[in-house]
């Protein structure tokens, strides 16, 4: 998820940076104990709303059109998130595709695709590519 920080340090690379789809795409929830509440560093408790007795979910994520009230600038050109060293779990879990894993994400060509941006590509050589599990060696 858009992953430049409130200082502005920037990865010229980082495919995130000119996206921030998936903040205005996905209910983004997650345990109360990532609140400022219950840690020093957590979410600022003020950016979200209960959605159960121990669940809460940033304002602004639970209807569609979705879009984090933490997401500043325009989806698909410069985004940033405003609390990117406090964000939760789910933000710092959700992979760019192909990016840094090197794995294909369809929840990321999902949420580009929901703001009419094309899913990333793999840019990685085909010799560098890490080829899918043959019928024997895949878990049964
Ligand atoms: S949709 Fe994908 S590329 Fe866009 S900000 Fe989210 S993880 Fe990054
Ligand atoms: S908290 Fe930040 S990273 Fe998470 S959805 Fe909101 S803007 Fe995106």
């Amino acid at each position: 998820m858009s992953d430049t920080t409130a200082e502005g340090v920037r990865d010229s690379e980082n495919p995130c940076l000119s996206c921030g789809a998936c903040c205005a795409h996905f209910r983004v929830s997650f345990h109360w104990m990532e609140c400022a509440s219950a840690k020093p560093d957590g979410v600022p408790d003020e950016l979200t709303t209960a959605i159960g007795p121990h669940r809460v979910a940033m304002l602004g994520t639970l209807a569609k059109p979705a879009r984090c009230i933490a997401l500043e600038g325009e989806v698909g050109k410069t985004t940033r998130c405003t609390i990117h060293a406090q964000r939760s779990s789910p933000c710092r879990d959700f992979p760019a595709s192909w990016w840094e894993t090197g794995e294909h994400v369809p929840e990321c060509d999902a949420a580009r695709a929901g703001h009419n941006l094309p899913p990333l590509r793999n840019t990685t050589p085909l010799s560098e590519q890490i080829p899918p599990p043959t019928a024997s060696e895949a878990p049964s």
